[in-house]
């Protein structure tokens, strides 16, 4: 069970105490795409998260790690003006061992945030770096998502069972 829970459970990326984050030594952000930082069809990145992500850009190393396409992906990174890396196969940890490389980091300043259980908070544990779950921007889910989610709530009841994490309560 404990690869499943996560460090943190804030309701959306915008509910983040990024200066908590900051006195804790974090010092990279590594966002999940779709759900996390946008809807699922949505072209263009949203107005609110680009400034956010403009804010963050000023304290923090911002990446993108998507289990989505590059043509997805690119236009955010366009926008945004971050580093991404597509097709990261979460709960996989290749794109997480990627990105400490290139920006030479330690574990302990890398956190993993993203709207999944199964793939970014899966991925964030078995790399043992810090890990934030957030709730699903929107009810639509990509396909393979589905399947995703179906083992989500299996685990989420358990979870919930044994108290440790319940879906709107939130913990920090
Ligand atoms: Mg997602």
């Amino acid at each position: 069970m404990k690869r499943y829970i996560p460090t943190m459970y804030r309701k959306s990326i915008f509910d983040i105490s990024y200066s908590k984050l900051k006195k804790r030594g974090i010092k990279c952000l590594i966002f999940d795409l779709d759900n996390t930082l946008a809807l699922i069809d949505e072209k263009k990145c949203p107005e609110k998260t680009k400034q956010l992500c403009e804010r963050l850009k000023k304290e923090f190393q911002v990446v993108i790690i998507s289990n989505n396409t590059k043509k997805r992906l690119l236009p955010y990174l366009e926008e945004l003006q971050v580093d991404g890396v597509s097709m990261a196969m979460k709960p996989g940890i290749r794109g997480l061992k990627k990105i400490q490389k290139k920006y030479r980091l330690h574990k302990e300043e890398m956190v993993m945030i993203g709207d999944q259980l199964m793939t970014d908070i899966v991925s964030g544990n078995r790399f043992q770096i810090m890990t934030i779950l957030v709730d699903p921007l929107g009810k639509k889910d990509l396909k393979i998502t589905g399947i995703n989610r179906f083992f989500e709530n299996r685990v989420l009841k358990k979870l919930s069972q044994l108290k440790i994490l319940e879906r709107g309560t939130y913990y920090e």
